[in-house]
C-alpha cells in the first residue's frame, strides 16, 4: 500500500519508513508541493490535521502528517508547537537549544516531554494518534545524531541523550515511534 508523508523532512521520512517497512511510504512529491505545507494552527493536532488535509485535497491519496512539540515543564509547556522556530524564522536548531539551555539556566526543574500528533487521511476521513516521550533537557549538547533537539533530551529511563542513539533506538521509545505505532497498528486492523 502506498502512503504519502506529509513532509519535507528527510530525517523524519527515515525514521518513519524505518518503523512502516511493510508499506510504501513516500514523501511529498516537489513538482507537487514546491512550497511549505501550511502549519498555522494553534496546537500539534491542528496542524497535523492541517497538513495531512492540504495532502489529501491535492493528491486524493493516503496521507498522513505529523507535528512535534517539545515541552518544558518549567516554561509552562513552551517551546510546545513554536519548537521549530523558538529561536527565531531561520529555524537552526543549534539556534534552538542554545536559546531553550539558556532558557533553563536558573531552573532546577528540567522535565520536558516531546509529544507527537499524528493525524492520518484515509479516503477522507481522518483519524488521529498521539505519542509522548518523557525525559529531561541535559545541562549540555551530547551526541552527533539525529537532528533538531536530539542533543539535549533524555529520555527517562536511558543513560544516551536522542543523538547518540541509532535510528532503531530511538524509534522503540520516542514520541513519533510510539505514534507510528499506533498507526501501524491501526493499518493491520
Ligand atoms: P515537526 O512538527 O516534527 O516538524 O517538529 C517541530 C520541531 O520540533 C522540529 O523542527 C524540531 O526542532 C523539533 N523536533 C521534532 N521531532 C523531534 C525529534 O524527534 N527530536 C528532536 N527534535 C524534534
Amino acid at each position: 500500500m502506498k502512503i504519502i508523508f506529509a513532509s519535507q523532512n528527510p530525517n523524519k521520512l527515515n525514521e518513519i519508513q524505518s518503523q512502516l517497512a511493510n508499506y510504501d511510504v513516500v514523501g511529498l512529491d516537489p513538482l507537487l508541493f514546491s512550497e511549505e505545507l501550511q502549519e498555522t494552527g494553534a496546537t500539534l493536532d491542528s496542524n497535523a490535521r492541517q497538513k495531512a488535509q492540504q495532502v489529501w485535497d491535492k493528491t486524493h491519496e493516503s496521507c498522513f502528517a505529523d507535528d512535534t512539540g517539545l515541552e518544558v515543564e518549567a516554561l509552562d509547556g513552551e517551546p510546545g508547537v513554536y519548537s521549530a522556530r523558538y529561536a527565531g524564522a531561520q529555524k537552526d536548531a543549534n539556534d534552538n537549544m542554545n536559546l531553550l539551555l539558556h532558557n533553563l539556566s536558573d531552573k532546577s526543574n528540567r522535565k520536558a516531554r516531546f509529544r507527537t500528533c499524528i493525524s492520518l487521511c484515509l479516503d477522507g476521513i481522518f483519524y488521529e494518534f498521539e505519542g509522548i516521550c518523557e525525559g529531561e533537557i541535559t545541562l549540555q549538547k551530547s551526541g552527533e545524531k539525529g537532528f533538531g533537539y536530539d542533543p539535549i533530551f533524555l529520555p527517562n529511563g536511558s543513560k544516551k541523550t536522542f543523538a547518540e542513539m541509532s535510528l532503531v533506538e530511538k524509534a522503540r521509545i520516542s514520541h513519533r515511534g510510539l505514534a507510528v505505532a499506533q498507526l501501524v497498528d491501526f493499518l493491520k486492523r
